[in-house]
């Protein structure tokens, strides 16, 4: 399915240009003339600005309860895609260019997102952990996934990881400073001024990463 467009608007102006309203629908604004092929087109091309604009807009808004319905947003590494409701379609969820959420589970929905979250968070934050262990030498005993809403990760004494699998909704950047600062906590554990030492050497913008998570973590609760 393409973009969503919540509303064409026309006018005597010369120039396309896509608006992204800060609860996220999506306006075009064409000049009189211009074809919907040409509309849907320029669309097309500026898809990923699209879904990184209502990621954006997504986040900034107020905390509200999903309602599960077609052309809402949902987030997943950053981005976020529209749910489409299908009819016939044997997986529960699917994140193919949207969410797909087959009809049958449809009350069910809640549920349904929160394993598909489960099972990507489990395989990205397993394969992350590894890289950065890997690359600088860090060792874990192993990787636990929980549902904390209030805590994107934690470690404990003998190395376990865990983390949240709501991290898996925010960007990558995000997700690979949550995975450095608990394995960097299987060295120190506390937050001493080494602990930041080493996670500042490994990670320079970690800062700003941080930033983002605190600006907008808060939002990204199902
Ligand atoms: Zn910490």
């Amino acid at each position: 399915m393409p973009v969503k467009v919540d509303q064409i608007v026309r006018s005597k102006r010369k120039t396309l240009a896509l608006i992204v309203k800060p609860d996220g629908s999506l306006v075009v604004r064409a000049p009189l003339r211009v074809s919907e092929k040409s509309i849907r087109e320029f669309i097309e091309h500026h898809a990923e600005w699209i879904k990184k604009k209502q990621a954006e807009a997504l986040v900034a808004l107020p905390p509200a309860p999903k309602q599960y319905v077609s052309g809402e947003l949902f987030m997943y590494l950053g981005n976020a895609y529209p749910l489409e409701i299908v009819k016939g379609q044997k997986k529960p969820l699917l994140l193919e260019e949207n969410f797909k959420l087959a009809e049958s589970v449809r009350d069910h929905a809640r549920l349904a997102f929160e394993r598909w979250y489960r099972v990507q968070a489990r395989q990205v934050l397993t394969e992350r952990v590894n890289l950065y262990s890997s690359q600088y030498s860090f060792q874990y005993k192993r990787i636990g996934i929980t549902s904390a809403r209030t805590r994107w990760g934690s470690c404990s004494a003998d190395g376990s990881l865990n983390f949240s699998w709501r991290l898996i909704l925010t960007p990558i950047e995000a997700v690979d400073y949550v995975i450095l600062h608990e394995l960097v906590h299987t060295v120190f554990h506390n937050h001493s001024r080494k602990f930041w030492n080493k996670v500042e050497t490994i990670m320079p913008d970690y800062k700003e990463r941080r930033k983002w998570l605190r600006k907008n973590g808060q939002q990204l609760m199902l």
